[in-house]
């Protein structure tokens, strides 16, 4: 019944010749054997319920979801069966949800470095053409494991360009077993519903619609992905309004800005969710408040290589919903939450003197529960609740980053990264301890992305300015 505890039985010490503690771990007797099994009793020090963090409080997991939540000792009473799991100084928390990623780019990370803007012209494109069947697979799944690594529990892949069937993707996210939003391109008009089909009732992928850019199809065509969404109760995914070029080529082919085109078009809805958004007329926010639609907050992809930062700040105040995503920049959660406050501070906040800008709350919560929002799945992940999958993340809190802790929310934001986490689990299991796989050999994944990437970048036609 994997109903084993702290200080618990030589077998779940044996079983456990993985459980090394790495640089930042700290020996307690807490091993990945405690996270095995259908059912288990988590006892943490600190838990973060979407009020704030709580103590003293036990979460029962089982079937891979969130069965009951209360005070421990309530739970510990009605549990006698279960050898409680004891996170004394750690923190349970839910995992990040990337809204915005980019899953066969991870060859090219640093190839983007330096560019001008636009770089999906000029070294993405090229690089996901080079890709094929395993090459695809295997980038999937080192950005997987990287995002995983970085305290995500679901990220959304934005539709490939590789000339390959989107189940290499499906296969190297759920070989590294994160939840994944699998996004696949119609841009031609064909494909969605059969795609939509086919990973109906799937515990980790979700499949979505992806259209690049509105200039990639017809307005019909872009009309109808995101009718298919909202009846299949799936998200559109499409870049907005993130470059200038792009806003301009949009007002001389269309006559509108995209955001502005696509609500022109009826194309946006509750289940469209457009990437970055970073140059928003006042009246496109509103188009987007008053549909109902999402967008990601980029914040590291407008540091590297945007024209402009999202004004999430503003956005939140006129309840626009937006995740936060990464674009496939860096698979740091931690470091994505320190970017979101930074880069509102300082576009806005310290222009007007709003030096609270948030209060690091706002972007723990868009990192993770209104991500998944964003993306359709605010009923199944994204938070600590009773229902939702078993996402979450052990951290450790007896750290000197964390202490003395006055607001660990803030703290969090500001103060963590991605060293301080324990254990990643999703759907229940667990999939990292202490950075790695407890189940398969991920430094041999790595290995082979360091042979296969450069020899993929070598072949695709990217076209760089070298950076001086
Ligand atoms: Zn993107």
């Amino acid at each position: 019944m994997g109903a084993t505890g702290i200080g618990g039985t030589a077998s779940a010490d044996a079983a456990a010749p993985d459980a090394a503690h790495g640089q930042y771990g700290r020996d307690d007797g807490l091993r990945p054997a405690h996270f095995h099994g259908p059912r288990q009793l988590l006892v943490p020090e600190v838990l973060l319920l979407p009020e704030g963090p709580v103590r003293g409080r036990a979460v029962l997991v089982e079937g891979g979801t969130f069965r009951r939540i209360g005070p421990a000792e309530e739970l510990l009473r009605a549990h006698r069966d279960l050898r409680p799991v004891r996170l004394d100084g750690r923190l349970l928390m839910p995992g990040f949800v990337d809204a915005h990623h980019h899953l066969t780019q991870s060859f090219g990370k640093a190839q983007s470095f330096g560019q001008p803007s636009e770089i999906f012209k000029t070294v993405w494109e090229p690089l996901e053409h080079a890709l094929d069947e395993e090459t695809a697979y295997l980038s999937a799944k080192l950005a997987a494991l990287e995002a995983l690594r970085g305290g995500f529990t679901t990220v959304a892949d934005a539709g490939t360009r590789a000339p390959v069937d989107v189940a290499a993707v499906a296969k190297g996210t759920e070989e590294a077993g994160i939840r994944c939003v699998l996004g696949k391109i119609v841009s031609d008009g064909t494909g969605g519903p059969a795609h939509l089909a086919r990973w109906e009732k799937h515990p980790l992928i979700h499949p979505s619609l992806a259209i690049a850019v509105p200039e990639d199809a017809t307005a019909t065509v872009i009309k109808h992905a995101a009718d298919l969404c909202a009846e299949a109760g799936a998200v559109l995914q499409i870049h907005v309004n993130e470059h200038l070029a792009s806003v301009e080529r949009s007002l001389k082919s269309v006559g509108r800005r995209p955001v502005d085109y696509l609500h022109h078009i009826g194309a946006l809805g509750p289940h469209t969710l457009g990437a970055h958004a970073t140059l928003l007329t006042p009246a496109e926010m509103r188009m987007l408040a008053d549909s109902g639609a999402a967008i990601s907050y980029n914040p590291v992809a407008s540091a590297w290589k945007g024209n402009a930062v999202a004004q999430a700040d503003m956005l939140a105040a006129l309840d626009v919903r937006f995740g936060m995503g990464t674009d496939g920049t860096r698979g740091d959660g931690f470091r994505l939450l320190d970017a979101a406050e930074s880069a509102q501070r300082l576009t806005s906040g310290m222009a007007t003197g709003d030096s609270v800008c948030g209060a690091g709350r706002r972007w723990l919560e868009h990192a993770t529960s209104r991500s998944a929002d964003a993306l359709g799945l605010g009923r199944v992940t994204g938070q600590i609740a009773v229902g939702k999958a078993a996402d979450y993340l052990v951290v450790d809190l007896a750290v000197p980053e964390l202490t003395p802790s006055y607001d660990l929310q803030w703290e969090l934001v500001r103060l963590a990264n991605r060293d301080l986490i324990t254990a990643v689990v999703v759907d229940g299991r667990l999939r990292l301890w202490e950075g790695w796989p407890p189940d398969w050999d991920a430094r041999a994944l790595v290995q082979r992305a360091a042979k296969a990437g450069p020899e993929v970048v070598r072949k695709a036609d990217i076209q760089r300015v070298e950076p001086r």
